[in-house]
């Protein structure tokens, strides 16, 4: 128990797994936690002297499932493995922490989804700045890099990252569906950081990664590093440096956008396995690899600004796509390899089992095979790509020649080094292998000596060898046989001859296992020193896979290679489709229908897209968001033409949100969304927005929508797509230059609708709310009822709409309207207020200050 103490110190926030023979046990609150987590018996120890220790234990060999679990569930496991073979030793076995495993540190296969990295983060803020560094321990990836305070949070979410470092006693620290580690504060100071950072990569500047005088993200990737020492206790050699990343370079995605479009997950997703194929990166991802999957999210949600780098990303998937054979030989060989990057990872903080090691070696003998494939590549990237494939000879040979072909999981065991590979190790094997034949002769010369026909050379662990005779035949033992045991029908005896030959049996056995650990951990030594070799070959497949997957993609959906409208600023999609709708509806065998847009920077920037429910209007929105991230990822778009401005943000507002479960309402939501929207966009950015106002009152949220239009018209002059059920909104058009009206068509027969999903110019002039309803299987009385009420509504409309905007003013309209709605008198008033230096001025110019306000208002 004092050892348990002393070593349940160094891990007081972990869970603490402590070895006693087959098993671990868990004891304390840790017991009480994890049998209630673990679904196990809690018992107790040390009950007769009245001070019961609670304890809990899970057998070793399936411990990592146990582990899986309570890592799942957001705990950290320490693990306290047994340093000593407690056969060697008469005292207490030494005892030591191995490992700390937590959310954000695991590398275990059972633990990580294979297209997904698992992200360990953490911040440094000052003033209104932060640094962020993220690591993912199970690929290598190291990034750091500095924002505003306000998008740190944003950032982490895109990242889905799954454990956060925050300095102990901040009360900073970003909420999100990451689990908060608080870290001791001096972890994060920059010159402790910047210190440990240069001695872990061997810097002597931090210039080399753009590092220097970016302080916070020194200071967040310094304590990323010191967490990892503590809580991996092995070299880390695996690690990048932690390079800066500057966030300019791509387009931002907030974490409501990313939702919204539904780029890596559902949206409504109780069940997140079910429903992922919903979702557009389950319609691009075709990837033969884990780094290449992990490559193509990290594109979807980061895609590029560059239009140098996006044309030179589609001239890759444009060869692959012409060049059939080679990309189809290019898939299968890239099916048959293992995730590298996770590999590599388990053997550098040594978790890795023989299979892991034969797996690396196979996996890099494979890389010789995709060369020859992109020999004629006329794409540059693809040649680029080419030269960095290394298939790291020396050590998939070591590997190959090391490993047997079925090696075991585990080194226990022995059986890991193929037979032929180290001479000393053949000769101990020989051994064993031989005393089986030795054994055999024994007893046979022993029968004949002895004249018992049922005497037997027997094994056990607790008696060595013996020569076991029944009782009926005890009284024909010789004289030099030693009596070892009694049992109830025969008797056990042993010889000089055969002590000697357990000793030299046993001895080989041990010796052989020992050998092949040491041949093992020399393997993993030499594989891990080439890390940056074989990251550097890994991340060259993750390339051509993700330009196979895009290439093999854009031919299964028919998609075209979008082009770039640098300077008329015309966005035009000809046949467009949404990429996902378009997959779910071809399953049901139904249609769906193409539709055209225009937007461009002169005429037509803003369109309103009006019609009923069902009608396809947000279908219609998000298919433009997703045809421009697509774009720009370096994928070819589901339309027969595409020609795009190259957009630095998309924001989306769809729908209701899902955000009651935070405590905000619905409203609150929609406009704190809005808010950063209109605060943060810019004229190259695309906005999509369904149904903004609709979380409150009619004429309130009328009022909002018209003057969120405005603002974006007169102010910021994004791309914008507005649907709405507020059909006054369409009058917009009229007024203002740069807005247009776009409907979702129907067709009525009878009473019936029948909607055609096809987008024309104009405004609906009905809503037919009540049709769809009728769809729904409202009762039929409550739908004639509907009728009655809403035609004596009509009747009183013009009424309604005077209410809210004064009459009609289509033919002559007042000018000082729209300023009221979206500028109250005095805002640019208060504002000079506020920029006055009242402590340097004079009475005399504050009062002609004060002069000049008045003849203003
Ligand atoms: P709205 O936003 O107008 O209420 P949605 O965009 O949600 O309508 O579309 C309603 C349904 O119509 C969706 O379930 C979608 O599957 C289908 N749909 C939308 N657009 C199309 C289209 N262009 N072709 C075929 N089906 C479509």
């Amino acid at each position: 128990m004092r050892q348990y103490h002393a070593a349940k110190q160094q891990a007081p926030n972990a869970l603490m797994l402590f070895r006693l023979g087959d098993f671990y046990e868990l004891f304390f609150d840790d017991a009480v936690t994890a049998a209630k987590e673990l679904e196990i018996t809690l018992t107790s120890r040390n009950k007769e002297k009245g001070e019961p220790v609670p304890m809990c234990g899970v057998p070793a060999h399936a411990a990592e499932n146990y582990i899986a679990r309570l890592i799942q569930k957001g705990y950290r496991v320490a693990i306290c493995d047994q340093m000593e073979d407690p056969r060697q030793t008469k005292k207490i076995v030494r005892r030591e922490i191995t490992r700390i495993i937590t959310p954000g540190t695991v590398t275990e296969a059972a633990l990580l989804r294979s297209h997904e990295n698992n992200f360990l983060a953490a911040v440094a803020y000052k003033g209104d700045r932060a640094g962020l560094a993220y690591v993912d321990i199970s690929t290598g990836e190291f990034r750091a890099t500095e924002m505003d305070q306000a998008d740190a949070a944003a950032s982490l979410e895109q990242l889905k990252v799954r454990e956060l470092l925050v300095p102990e006693g901040s009360g900073k620290a970003p909420e999100g569906r990451w689990v908060k580690t608080p870290v001791d504060a001096w972890t994060f100071t920059t010159d402790y950081a910047e210190q440990s950072l240069k001695d872990h990569f061997q810097l002597l500047v931090l210039d080399g990664v753009g590092l220097a005088d970016k302080r916070l993200a020194v200071s967040a990737a310094g304590a990323i590093l010191a967490y990892l020492r503590e809580t991996q206790k092995s070299a880390l050699d695996h690690l990048d440096r932690p390079a800066y990343f500057d966030r300019a370079g791509a387009m931002l995605l907030d974490a409501v956008t990313v939702r919204n479009l539904e780029l890596v997950e559902p949206m409504f997703s109780a069940d997140l396995d079910a429903k992922r194929d919903s979702t557009l990166l389950s319609v691009l991802d075709l990837t033969q690899t884990g780094m290449g999957g992990r490559l193509l999210q990290r594109r979807l949600l980061r895609p590029s600004l560059d239009r140098a780098e996006i044309e030179a990303r589609l001239d890759a998937v444009e060869w692959l796509r012409s060049a059939t054979v080679e990309r189809a030989k290019l898939r299968e060989v890239m099916g048959g390899m293992l995730d590298v990057e996770r590999l590599l990872s388990r053997i550098a903080v040594g978790t890795a089992n023989p299979r892991d090691a034969l797996g690396l070696g196979r996996t890099l003998a494979r890389i010789p095979l995709l060369r020859p494939l992109l020999e004629k590549a006329t794409a540059t990237l693809l040649s680029a790509v080419r030269e960095q494939l290394d298939d790291v000879a020396e050590v998939r040979d070591k590997i190959l020649a090391a490993i047997a072909d079925e090696p075991p999981v585990t080194l226990n065991d022995g059986g890991v080094v193929r037979a032929g590979y180290n001479a000393e190790l053949d000769e101990l094997r020989n051994l064993a292998k031989n005393s089986r034949q030795i054994i055999a002769a024994i007893e046979l010369r022993e029968r004949e000596r002895t004249g018992i026909g049922s005497l037997k050379v027997r094994f056990n662990n607790v008696f060595g060898f013996y020569i076991e005779i029944s009782n009926a035949n005890k009284h024909l033992a010789p004289a030099d046989y030693e009596r070892k045991q009694t049992l109830v029908n025969a008797e056990r005896f042993t010889t000089p001859e055969l002590k000697e030959l357990e000793s030299k049996v046993l001895d080989a056995e041990d010796k052989a296992n020992e050998l092949e650990r040491a041949i093992f951990a020399e393997v993993r030594a030499e594989a891990a020193a080439q890390s940056g070799r074989i990251r550097a070959t890994a991340s060259a497949v993750a390339e051509i896979d993700f330009y196979c997957s895009l290439a093999q993609a854009s031919l299964d959906h028919r998609y075209t290679r979008p082009k770039f409208s640098a300077q008329s600023g015309e966005l035009r999609i000809a046949g467009g489709r949404h990429p996902v709708i378009e997959r779910l509806t071809e399953k049901d065998a139904q249609r769906f229908i193409p539709n055209d847009l225009y937007l461009d920077q002169e005429k037509s920037r803003i369109a309103i897209i009006t019609g009923p429910n069902m009608g396809g209007k947000s279908t219609y929105l998000r298919q433009a968001a997703l045809i421009a991230v697509m774009a720009q990822m370096g994928s070819f778009v589901p339309a027969t033409e595409a020609v795009l401005p190259l957009v630095d943000r998309v924001f989306t507002r769809i729908g209701a949100s899902d955000n009651l479960a935070r405590g905000r309402s619905t409203f609150m939501v929609e406009m704190t969304e809005t808010a950063v929207i209109l605060n943060t966009a810019t004229s190259n950015s695309l906005i999509v927005l369904d149904e903004i106002g609709r979380g409150t009152a009619t004429y309130d949220g009328l009022s909002l929508a018209w003057a969120v239009i405005e603002h974006i018209h007169e102010r910021i002059g994004a791309y914008t797509l507005f649907a709405t059920h507020y059909h006054e909104l369409t009058e917009l058009a009229d007024k203002l230059d740069g807005i247009r009206n776009l409907h979702v068509s129907v067709k009525e027969v009878g009473d019936q609708v029948i909607f055609l999903r096809k987008v024309e110019p104009g405004s609906a002039d009905k809503s037919y709310g009540i049709e769809v309803a009728r769809l729904a299987a409202l009762p039929m009385a409550v739908i004639e009822r509907a009728r009655e009420i809403l035609s004596l509504h009509e009747k009183t409309e013009h009424k309604v709409s005077e209410q809210l905007e004064g009459p009609r003013r289509k033919s002559k309209p007042e000018p000082s309207f729209q300023i009221q709605l979206f500028e109250p008198v005095g805002y640019q008033i208060a504002e000079r207020i506020r920029a006055l230096d009242i402590d340097n001025l004079k009475p005399i110019e504050a009062l002609q200050l004060l002069a000049e306000l008045k003849a203003e208002l």
